[in-house]
């Protein structure tokens, strides 16, 4: 089997387009795991000559929904299933309270965990993602999940960690 990498973090800070970036498509295709939970979604990936299965947490919640709890809950969850767990956070917006609470989570878990500083567009921005070493749980890796910067030293990161 190959091993899985959950993607976990807040709504909206860009799980599903990172999804999308690492397994190469331009849509979201959702296909539900026959036997798991309904709405959640894994893919097959490939980076380096290696294959595992990545898996966007973001269905299952509402993005609407602000209820830190129900997110600390989809982290427990991403992280009993993962090899590595990719932690998103939104540059931009900084380390946020959910975010604090989900770091807990993820530090008790004793897995491990390859933070994201997504929403890194430019090089102005790399300042941001620096200010997430604040967070206690290792390098912030900067990428633009929509752009496509920095994935490639991400996906690097995650091999390693597996
Ligand atoms: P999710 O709720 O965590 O799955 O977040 P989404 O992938 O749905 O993205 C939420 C919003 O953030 C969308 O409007 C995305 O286009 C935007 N977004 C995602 N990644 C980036 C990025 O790297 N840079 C910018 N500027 N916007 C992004
Ligand atoms: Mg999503």
């Amino acid at each position: 089997l190959a091993p899985v990498v959950a993607v976990v973090g807040r709504p909206n800070v860009g799980k599903s387009t990172l999804v999308n970036r690492i397994i190469g498509r331009r849509e979201a295709v959702v296909e539900d795991v026959p036997g798991v939970t309904r709405d959640r979604v894994a893919y097959d990936a490939t980076w380096s000559g290696r294959r595992f299965t990545v898996v966007d947490t973001g269905g299952w919640l509402p993005d609407s929904s602000g209820l830190a709890a129900a997110i600390a809950e989809q982290a427990r969850l991403a992280v009993d299933l993962a090899d590595v767990v990719m932690f998103v956070v939104d540059a931009t917006v900084g380390a946020t309270d959910v975010d604090e609470a989900v770091v807990e989570i993820l530090r008790r878990s004793g897995k491990p965990v390859v933070l994201v500083a997504n929403k890194v567009d430019g090089v102005g921005a790399e300042s941001d993602a620096a200010l997430l070493w604040s967070l206690g749980i290792g390098e912030p890796h900067p990428v633009s999940a929509l752009h496509g910067r920095g994935s490639g030293d991400l996906l690097d990161a995650v091999l390693d960690a597996l």
